[in-house]
């Protein structure tokens, strides 16, 4: 790929330590993937469950760089994060065979953000039927050891998921 050089995103990228008291930095920098329910790594992104899912496989797709929101991300980070998206999906698809998806990013605590400060999109699988289920869950931390058999399976199709056409 070519370089092109930017010195302005010098600062900009030395200013993305991980930040203190920051959930997905320190998801990101500590532990172990199995402790920590990362299910993907790549050069710019990562994939790991919610803590706190809205429904059984509820991924956030979180770039390494601790930046604020969609605006502050680099196009190739913004790329990223979009191809991680496509990959949980399709590793969502094959683990667990949801029949919809809702995917987003929430901007700000009034869109309800839960970590303001470190931008990431939701992969949250849906069932028909689920409808009731959302409120229900949304905000409860679900038992670790079934995080631990969600993460298991989500691996175990990502390490058989097909290269993306598009890339990643
Ligand atoms: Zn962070």
């Amino acid at each position: 790929m070519r370089q092109i050089w930017a010195p302005w995103r010098m600062e900009y990228v030395g200013d993305s330590t991980p930040r203190e008291g920051c959930v997905l930095c320190a998801i990101d920098a500590g532990g172990t993937d199995q402790e920590k329910h990362v299910v993907e790594r790549a050069e710019l992104t990562f994939t790991v469950l919610n803590l706190y899912p809205y429904s059984s496989g509820h991924l956030l797709v979180v770039p390494h760089r601790h930046a604020p929101d969609l605006t502050a991300l680099t196009t190739s980070e913004g790329t990223a994060m979009f191809v991680g998206v496509r990959r949980a999906v399709r590793a969502l698809q094959a683990a667990l065979g949801p029949d919809g998806f809702n995917l987003g990013v929430n901007q700000g605590r009034i869109a309800g953000a839960g970590i303001a400060d470190h931008v990431h999109t939701h992969v949250v699988p849906r069932w028909d039927g689920d409808t009731n289920f959302m409120p229900v869950l949304a905000d409860v931390k679900v038992l670790p050891e079934h995080l631990d058999r969600t993460a298991e399976r989500l691996r175990a199709a990502y390490a058989e998921l097909a290269p993306d056409p598009a890339g990643g």
